[in-house]
């Protein structure tokens, strides 16, 4: 499991980590999740899994803490089956407990094709995630059916922003234009909303000067092994 930055863009501290799962593979090396996740998704495997990444992040996130770093929120991602499985609530239950780390620090991210499928299933499920007490976020926002009614439906804390519309910011006035909808958007409905895929400087500005709360990308950090993060952590830190 490997694990990127998030900054909080009016500071540029460290808030949080996104949990990004690779494979080590004995001959190809390391292999993208692009490459797997489909297959585990498939066979049904990603259920167990997603169990072992949601428990692995809890367990990292509190490691770091517990060695004297600041508090940090952590990210995991969800696919459709595994949100739609039976067992992913005490999944949730039992990372948090066996970890120690307060469900507040815990996000699930979310797809919106995800929600479309079943909504009624969803909502359930949701509603049992927000009891625990875990943080929703819509994950790649923008790229989905993209029906609204949703946002107002469902239990969500935030949204992330398609790194697709962050990546030529610079050039493209759509591109910009959808941003700031997206913006404003979120601040109507008062929800966080963080930018993925923050590449360079400009993007990290124009997306300050709006209403993104944080900021996620290689300007702040690649996705790194944990011996690395916390090496990043430290190097953060004050003295
Ligand atoms: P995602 O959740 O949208 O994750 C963000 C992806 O963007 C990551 O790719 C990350 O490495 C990449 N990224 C971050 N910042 C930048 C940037 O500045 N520039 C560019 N070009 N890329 C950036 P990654 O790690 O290959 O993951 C791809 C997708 O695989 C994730 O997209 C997520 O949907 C899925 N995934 C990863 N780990 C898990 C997991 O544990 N469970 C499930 N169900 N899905 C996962
Ligand atoms: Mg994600
Ligand atoms: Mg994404």
């Amino acid at each position: 499991l490997y694990y990127q930055p998030r900054v909080a863009a009016a500071t540029g501290r460290i808030t949080g980590v996104e949990a990004l799962l690779r494979w080590e593979h004995p001959e190809w090396g390391l292999v993208e999740p692009a490459r797997f996740i489909p297959a585990l998704e498939e066979t049904g495997l990603i259920v167990q899994v997603g169990a072992w990444v949601l428990a692995e992040a809890c367990r990292q996130t509190m490691a770091w803490e517990n060695a004297g770093l600041a508090p940090l929120h952590v990210s995991v991602n969800l696919s459709s089956r595994q949100f739609r499985s039976d067992t992913l609530a005490s999944a949730v239950s039992s990372s948090l407990q066996a970890s120690g780390l307060p469900a507040a620090r815990l996000e699930v991210e979310l797809t919106e094709s995800l929600l479309m499928d079943n909504t009624d299933q969803a909502m359930e499920v949701m509603g049992r995630l927000k009891a625990i007490g875990v943080a929703i976020s819509i994950d790649d926002f923008g790229t989905g059916y993209s029906s609204l009614g949703y946002l107002k439906r469902f239990p969500i804390d935030s949204l992330k922003v398609d790194r697709s519309f962050v990546r030529d910011l610079s050039t493209s006035r759509k591109d910009a234009a959808i941003i700031e909808a997206i913006c404003a958007l979120a601040k109507s409905l008062g929800i966080g909303l963080v930018a993925e895929g923050v590449e360079e400087q400009y993007q990290a500005e124009f997306l300050r000067a709006r209403y993104c709360t944080e900021l996620q990308g290689y300007l702040f950090g690649r996705p790194v092994p944990p011996e690395e993060l916390g090496r990043l952590l430290q190097r953060a830190a004050p003295p």
